[in-house]
């Protein structure tokens, strides 16, 4: 019978250890069914985020006027890219391997300092937001992505309602999300300051498909206090086809 500190101990192992999760969530699956329930969801999803930024796939000014040159230079080399440092650095000082990947610190960072927390989230979060814009892009999703939302929602417009609500109910700093839970179901959330919804603390848990970055860090330099112009802004130049192959490759 195992203990749970010694099925803990072991996750944490296996992490400092750079085990792929997936073959580690195979054996705490085998564990668990001699143990008193886990607490936390193991992360089985097809996505391992590395520690490093990586490069930003378009120019700074690429999403003019939608989102001004200067304030994807300053987001991206300033702001984005010192939570991956403050990641690294803390990673080092918690004993996380390096070649972790940021989903599996994600799925158990209730384990760490609230440093990793912040800046694992916040590299994770930036990774995806910069993934899921695109100069001239779609504005809208098409194929599976597109039946879900309107299943889900009962239409894309009442979708970006119901996610502009999310985005502007959020008070102070945090992100709205798009995201697929354990079952597979598309649901639109909002996390406080870099939260997100991979973290085994989040209020609601799964994977995020499409994030919308609502810190005034994001927007204020062009829009100043306007966040619902930012927000109307951003579905311009929301990359769907990024979006949907995200969406398929878990379905
Ligand atoms: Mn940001």
């Amino acid at each position: 019978m195992s203990h749970p500190s010694s099925r803990r101990t072991f996750l944490r192992h296996s992490l400092q250890g750079g085990i792929a999760l997936t073959a580690a969530s195979t054996i705490t699956g085998m564990i668990s069914s001699c143990a008193t329930p886990k607490k936390t969801t193991a992360n089985n999803w097809p996505f391992k985020t590395p520690f490093n930024q990586q490069p930003l796939g378009y120019p700074y000014s690429a999403l003019e006027p939608m989102i001004d040159a200067m304030t994807m230079d300053i987001h991206y080399n300033k702001h984005a890219a010192a939570y991956s440092k403050n990641l690294k650095d803390a990673a080092q000082a918690e004993g996380i391997a390096s070649d972790s990947s940021v989903e599996a610190v994600l799925s158990n960072v209730s384990k760490y300092s609230s440093k990793i927390r912040n800046n694992a989230g916040g590299h994770y979060n930036h990774e995806l937001f910069w993934k899921s814009m695109k100069p001239n892009a779609e504005q809208q999703p098409s194929g599976k992505l597109l039946s879900a939302i309107e299943s889900g929602f009962n239409s894309f417009g009442n979708f970006k309602m119901k996610f502009n609500e999310a985005a502007m109910s959020r008070f102070g700093s945090g992100w709205a999300w798009l995201y697929i839970d354990n079952s597979k179901a598309l649901h639109i959330g909002s996390t406080p300051n870099q939260d997100n919804p991979l973290m085994d603390i989040a209020e609601f848990k799964g994977l995020p498909i499409l994030g919308l970055d609502v810190w005034e860090h994001a927007y204020y330099l062009k829009y100043q206090n306007r966040r619902a112009d930012y927000v109307d802004g951003w579905w311009k130049v929301v990359d769907w086809a990024s979006v949907q192959k995200r969406y398929e490759s878990v379905i």
